[in-house]
């Protein structure tokens, strides 16, 4: 079996403990074996992140420019075989997994372009003879603390701005999926950057996370992953002064109303709550229905469900690949046992899945007609699993749509432009999508929440630059 190290200061450097990276659809699959850091080797990176800003910082931008569009061809060149690593290790089926690896490289050459179009502005001072410039600079050195959910797309939606804007930086990935990272790795090392301007170190988040955290050389902390470690995030970075990203979950609602085209609202719903075995935080896990199609809509949606295509992420007619762990399959499993105490009676589908290797194979599940009250549509599963909500009127539709502490994305399905724009305007979501499904998004805007999902300032798009940099007035007299 392959072992792979991390990258400190422009070296490969191993470890003796090590995390192995198991196949998802295959458990008898280990894609390889992962080094540990230790808080010696963290300490390594955070200084030579530390050091290499210094200069880094202030380099031409040609140069920035030429690492990230060569990362990004290397990317797109190797999308099927990055993408299928992808799938081995995470359980998205292969295109989907392909998709995201294309994302990551593309995500690489729009900010090469970015690079060279960093905004500052010129303006006359109120003092006659006075100039004022400002200007964007980098933070210095930033953390990025990255999911299991989106391997490579995540990792590169926080390297990319961080270094087009100038700072240096320290990876800290997921612990389930570390293999795509370190691909991606891998090929930023070969990028022509400096050595400490990129460094990986894998190890648990309560170990290496929060040691990141906790230094005072690391300027600011991208971070994405579950609401209860984002707030440790934002309490240690509060505390000492550091700025934070936070994109944590959703409880998306995909509101389907009376006039909504039936193919269309089935298909958002379907794509939206179950592809990538609804493993994304803009999945749409509430399904809110305008009572007059609700049980037609029910019905076309369980016909579906039906005839979906459960198994291995790599067989070519699989369209839901599996749950990632067995940790996060329990907690699916869990849900459904609290949404049969909370009183539902009526769940599609949610049994285990038999295949012919042993992985965390799972039936979609649709629990149909619930409460918004209930914990099943106030919490996070994080699965392949979705609620239905009968309503009778857009109004008790947006009331019903808004009473949740996430506001990531939100969608409606309708052909009403009235009840559409209604939506928009009153929808409290940092992204609505108009009969479209809520996940799935471009990479060159901005991404990001309102309420409990998110916290600081939007990711991807030029919009990263409000994290990523910090702004400098300069007043220049004669
Ligand atoms: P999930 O439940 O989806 O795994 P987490 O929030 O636990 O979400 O993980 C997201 C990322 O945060 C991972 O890279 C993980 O290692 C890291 N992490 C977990 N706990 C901490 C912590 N206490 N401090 C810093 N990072 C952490």
């Amino acid at each position: 079996m392959d072992t792979y190290s991390n990258f400190i200061a422009g070296d490969w450097v191993s470890s003796s403990d090590t995390i192995l990276n198991i196949n998802p659809s295959d458990t008898n699959d280990v894609v390889g074996e992962y080094a540990t850091a230790s808080l010696d080797q963290l300490e390594d990176a955070i200084s030579a992140a530390s050091h290499a800003s210094r200069t880094w910082g202030v380099s031409g931008v040609q140069l920035r420019a030429d690492c990230l569009d060569r990362i990004g061809s290397e990317i797109l060149a190797r999308k099927d075989e990055l993408g299928t690593l992808l799938a081995r290790e995470e359980g998205k089926t292969l295109p989907e997994a392909i998709g995201e690896v294309g994302r990551a490289g593309q995500i690489f050459k729009f900010y090469a372009g970015e690079a060279l179009r960093i905004p500052g502005m010129s303006m006359p001072s109120v003092r006659p003879g006075v100039d004022v410039e400002i200007r964007r600079e980098a933070l210095g050195v930033v953390g990025l603390i990255t999911p299991w959910n989106f391997p490579i797309a995540i990792p590169a939606w926080k390297i990319a701005p961080a270094l087009a804007y100038g700072n240096t930086v320290i990876l800290k990935p997921a612990e389930l999926t570390p293999g795509s990272t370190w691909a991606l790795a891998d090929i930023i090392s070969r990028s022509g950057l400096p050595s400490g301007v990129f460094n990986l170190v894998n190890g648990p988040g309560r170990v290496i996370g929060e040691k990141l955290l906790n230094d005072d050389r690391v300027s600011g902390i991208s971070f994405t992953g579950s609401v209860n470690t984002g707030r440790i995030v934002s309490s240690a970075c509060s505390a000492r002064g550091a700025k934070a990203q936070l994109e944590m979950g959703g409880k998306n609602p995909l509101i389907v109303l009376a006039d909504a085209d039936m193919d269309t609202a089935v298909n958002c719903a379907l794509n939206g709550a179950f592809f990538s075995t609804g493993q994304r935080c803009t999945a749409s896990s509430r399904l809110i229905v305008e009572d007059a199609i609700h049980d037609a809509f029910v019905d076309a949606l369980k016909q579906k469900l039906d005839a979906l295509v459960v198994g291995h992420a790599l067989d070519m007619s699989t369209q839901i690949g599996p749950v990632v762990d067995q940790r996060q399959f329990d907690q699916n499993q869990n849900y459904l046992t609290i949404a049969r105490e909370e009183g539902a009676q009526d769940i599609y589908g949610g049994e285990a899945v038999e295949a012919e290797t042993p992985g965390f194979f799972m039936k979609p599940a649709l629990i149909v007609d619930t409460a918004n009250s209930l914990r099943i549509n106030q919490e996070e599963i994080f699965g392949p699993v979705a609620t239905t909500i009968r309503v009778s009127d857009l109004d008790e539709a947006m009331a019903v749509a808004n009473d949740t502490r996430f506001g990531l994305s939100a969608g409606i399905c309708t052909t009403s432009l009235n009840s559409a724009r209604r939506f928009q305007r009153e929808a409290k979501a940092g992204m609505v999508m108009v009969n479209l499904p809520t996940a799935g998004v471009d990479y060159h805007v901005p991404f990001g929440g309102t309420k409990a999902s998110s916290q600081g300032s939007r990711e991807q798009g030029s919009f990263a630059a409000e994290f990523y940099t910090s702004v400098k007035t300069a007043y220049i007299g004669s």
